[in-house]
């Protein structure tokens, strides 16, 4: 074996000590010593010449054996091994020689770091008995850039064995153990094998069918291949070979000990929490690359911007209320507005297939159904207390409950009470300080990271999201409910950076590197060149998609689907057109209706939906009528309470019970121009009469505004019942637009709402496949053409089978327009006709998301 190598860089990119990557594992050395980079080039090169031991089966990972005998690992990615393969494509195998510089591994890096904590690539000397120096820092480039020197030490590592221990001695004992960890024997849980015998000496090792590994050795243990659930026998000798044995055992079986890998929380629990000394600010980050403020990772990714420090400032509330009437009246009257608003976030995130999102508001819309928070509320009212005060201290004794629970998990949750506090006193007239912040800001134009002393959920959606580009705060934990909001929309976020961070004046430049955990407020030239390298590629990459995004989504066999956006207002059409969608799918009116005090006239709604119309250039728009009612309450309407919502009066069900709401509404779609390029909705049909009766109130309406031509007419399907007679209701209709919100809500009899069964509301159900299915030849016997606009459209896995089953136009949130487009012109309808018939013969929706999954694999690259 030859003495000292050199490893070159194998990304363009900025070294990072391992010691600060964002996995525990890797961080933690458990896998060995070396360095990470944050990678700035898509094609991983091989740092050294050598033979590649191991490449991953899923393209992420690679051990190359070098000339003096170092294992080298390279791993691209945190958690990337749950990508399953996707966006990695390599261009060796097993087995090969490579020469330092050669390409190995191209990877999609945009499309690998939205579905990743992070991108950090680490590069790591596997097992003991190598020296290593020279470690790089500061900006590298790919192959010529040298990263580090290896040079075998006195005690050389013993190859795939990896470990000098005393001969064992005595017979083997042998142990079954399943595989727990998700996605089977990868990097860290085969690293949590090795550290589990760090106090044994006995040999043990991992047989997978009729392959072995030494159970110490962790390129071995990743060799095996052995998947999730996958059986294997523990093989251990020597003295102390039962202890050792079990340790293995319980690494196999525990589920990872360090969970980050799926859920809520893909990069919370990365990051080592930052160190006291690091945050009051005495030199704890002696590092040459931590010479930044660190925090904790909420939500990966960088970010260049100027500080904008929002103003927390609390609303001022009167102790005395105006008499216990009006007060009940006005609490209620906010709870009710607060519902509606939580209850439209609700199906927002669900829209945009942001089920972390969905579930943190649907959670926020159950305290705020609290019966003890209002009871207590009330109590204070009747004791002559303003809505407002009595609110607030109704929330300030529940939090001082859950900060006395000692869990840091619960006390996390104090800032939902307090999101909640802040939604009920804006509804009740009362505005905390902060909502000027950015019309106080000079530049409008500028990239803003906001920093906080912490932000709750609503005021993190409530930031205006083309401006915000990263989010700091010193206080806040990994586990909060705005850090999951950060990771759903995409926002970089350092929490828990302390109280130095609110010395940032406003308007600082600074750079927030979120992976890494790092906030720089004096960034170098080096780093902020190379951070707006990275930011400008990644913008230049979405440009590109929604270049293509515009122009229409015809499928390999030249057939034309509408990609169309679903919407509430103007700036929601313009944002949809912007993302290149072909028209409107779905307008929902409820917020035209909400936030007011009395109901708006026809001549107010008409002006909003003509300024619809006139953002969308052209383009058609279908409108919904009003869906109210049940939990979807509106003060002036007075609605009569419901015990079961969401089988009561919503929908058209409500039209018919307030007839002039009905009427009002629409006059004002009857007066819109041109009529042409308008679709009228009804939601929540369940027989041919109503319908009828829909057709012939616009009739009489429509004759007494003297209109010549009338707006076509299509009603939701969202009610099982709808689907059923979908060949009645086709002969009265234009078009069908499928709910599949309520239609899986109904059809499954699961709550939409219900985060206990939100993991099993699966749209993807069989039952579901043939209700659409149902729609689809009901219409189609008499001519009519059927759209979705309920989530469904928008799951690029359902996308081939609604495609096969005939529907023909999709509506999804605007940003999802440009990949339902890319996902379609992947698609050749015959072939999905074809397929998905076996798929309504399946038994689950997860058989069905499995077959779709073969049948149609995704095209990453797109
Ligand atoms: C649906 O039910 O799928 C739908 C689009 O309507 P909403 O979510 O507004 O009830
Ligand atoms: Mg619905």
């Amino acid at each position: 074996m030859s003495g000292t190598i050199d490893l070159t860089a194998p990304f363009d990119g900025i070294a990072v000590p391992l010691t600060a990557v964002s996995d525990p594992v890797f961080a933690g050395l458990m896998m060995g010593d070396g360095l990470a980079i944050e990678p700035l080039s898509s094609t991983l090169l091989a740092p050294c010449n050598g033979v590649v031991t191991h490449l991953a089966r899923t393209g992420h990972a690679l051990t190359l054996s070098a000339a003096n005998g170092a294992e080298v690992l390279i791993h691209i990615g945190i958690d990337s091994v749950r990508l399953n393969g996707e966006g990695f494509s390599a261009r060796i195998r097993q087995g090969d020689t490579v020469r330092c510089g050669q390409a190995l591994i191209d990877v999609d890096i945009d499309a690998v770091a939205q579905r990743v904590p992070s991108l950090q690539t680490m590069v790591v000397i596997a097992g003991a008995g190598y020296r290593l120096s020279a470690r790089a820092s500061g900006l590298l480039q790919a192959g010529i850039t040298r990263l580090l020197s290896i040079t075998p030490g006195e005690t050389p590592a013993t190859g795939a064995s990896g470990a000098a221990h005393a001969e064992p001695s005595g017979p083997a004992i042998r142990r079954p153990a399943r595989v727990a960890h998700r996605n089977g024997l990868h990097a860290r849980p085969a690293a949590l094998v090795q550290a589990s015998l760090r106090l044994y000496a006995a040999e043990v090792v991992v047989e997978f069918g009729e392959r072995q590994a030494n159970a110490r050795s962790v390129t071995a243990l990743m060799g095996l291949g052995v998947d999730e659930g996958a059986d294997v026998i523990i093989s251990a000798r020597g003295a102390d070979a039962a202890g050792a044995a079990e340790a293995v055992i319980e690494a196999l079986q525990a589920a990872c000990a360090i969970a980050h890998a799926s859920g809520h929380n893909p990069a919370a629990a990365a990051v080592p929490p930052p160190s006291v000394a690091a945050n009051t600010g005495t030199s704890a980050d002696t590092s040459a690359d931590l010479i930044g403020w660190r925090g904790v990772c909420a939500a990966p990714g960088l970010a260049l911007g100027r500080v904008l420090r929002l103003d927390q400032s609390v609303a001022e509330v009167p102790e005395r209320g105006a008499g216990v009437d009006a007060e009940f009246a006005a609490l209620a009257r906010a709870l009710n507005q607060v519902r509606l608003e939580l209850g439209q976030a609700v199906g927002d995130a669900q829209e945009r297939r942001a089920g972390a999102e969905s579930e943190i508001f649907a959670a926020h819309l159950a305290l705020a159904d609290d019966p003890e928070l209002i009871a207590a509320a009330e109590s204070a009212i009747l004791q002559g207390q303003g809505a407002g005060f009595a609110f607030r201290n109704a929330i300030t004794r529940q939090c001082e409950i859950l900060l006395g629970l000692n869990n840091a998990l619960l006390a996390e949750r104090v800032a939902d009470m307090k999101d909640l506090e802040r939604r009920v006193l804006a509804a009740l007239g009362h505005a905390a300080g902060n909502g000027d912040a950015f019309a106080e800001f000079t530049d409008a134009n500028a990239a803003v990271i906001v920093v906080a002393d912490d932000l709750t959920p609503s005021e993190l959606t409530r930031l205006p999201r083309d401006q915000v580009v990263g989010l700091a705060t010193a206080l806040g934990g990994a586990t909060s409910h705005v850090a999951i909001l950060a990771r759903a929309l995409g926002i970089p976020a350092l929490v828990a950076v302390g109280p130095r961070l609110l010395g940032l004046e406003t308007g600082r430049e600074i750079l927030l590197d979120a992976s890494r955990g790092v906030l720089e407020p004096n960034p170098l030239a080096a780093q902020l060149a190379a951070a707006r390298w990275r930011i400008a590629e990644k913008r230049r990459q979405r440009e590109q998609m929604l270049e293509s995004a515009s122009l229409q989504a015809r499928t390999l066999d030249g057939v034309v689907i509408e990609v169309a956006a679903n919407i509430v207002d103007a700036a929601d059409a313009r944002e949809a057109v912007r993302h290149g969608a072909d028209g409107v799918g779905l307008l929902r009116t409820e917020l035209l209706f909400s936030e007011r005090s009395e109901m708006p006239s026809a001549a107010e709604q008409q002006q909003a939906c003509q300024a619809v119309l006139e953002a969308l250039a052209g383009r058609a728009a279908i409108i919904r009528t009003l869906d109210v009612g049940g939990d979807k309450e509106v003060a002036y309407l007075s609605l009569p309470h419901e015990d079961n919502p969401a089988l009561g009066l919503r929908g058209i069900r409500g039209g018919f019970a307030q007839p002039a709401v009905l009427d009002t509404q629409l006059r004002a779609l009857l007066s819109l121009q041109p009529l042409s390029l308008v679709r009228i909705l009804i939601p929540m049909v369940s027989d041919v009469e109503e319908i009828l009766r829909v057709r012939r109130r616009i009739e009489q309406l429509a004759g007494e505004m003297q209109l010549a031509e009338r707006p076509q007419l299509g009603v939701m399907i969202e009610v099982p019942a709808a689907a059923l007679l979908a060949d009645h209701l086709a002969r009265h209709v234009d078009f069908f637009s499928i709910g599949t919100n309520d239609l899986t809500q109904y059809a499954l009899a699961m709550d939409r709402c219900h985060a206990g069964l939100a993991a099993r509301l699966d749209p993807m159900h069989p039952a579901l496949l043939r209700l659409i299915a149902m729609t689809v030849a009901g219409a189609s016997q008499h001519g009519k053409w059927v759209g979705m606009c309920g989530g469904m459209a928008s799951d690029p896995e359902a996308v081939p089978v609604l495609l096969g089953l005939g529907v023909t136009e999709l509506s999804v949130s605007p940003p999802l327009v440009p990949e339902i487009k890319a996902r379609l012109r992947q698609l050749s309808q015959a072939q999905c006709r074809a397929e998905v018939q076996a798929l309504l013969q399946l038994d689950s929706a997860e058989a069905v998301r499995a077959a779709a999954r073969r049948c149609w694999p995704q095209d990453q690259s797109e």
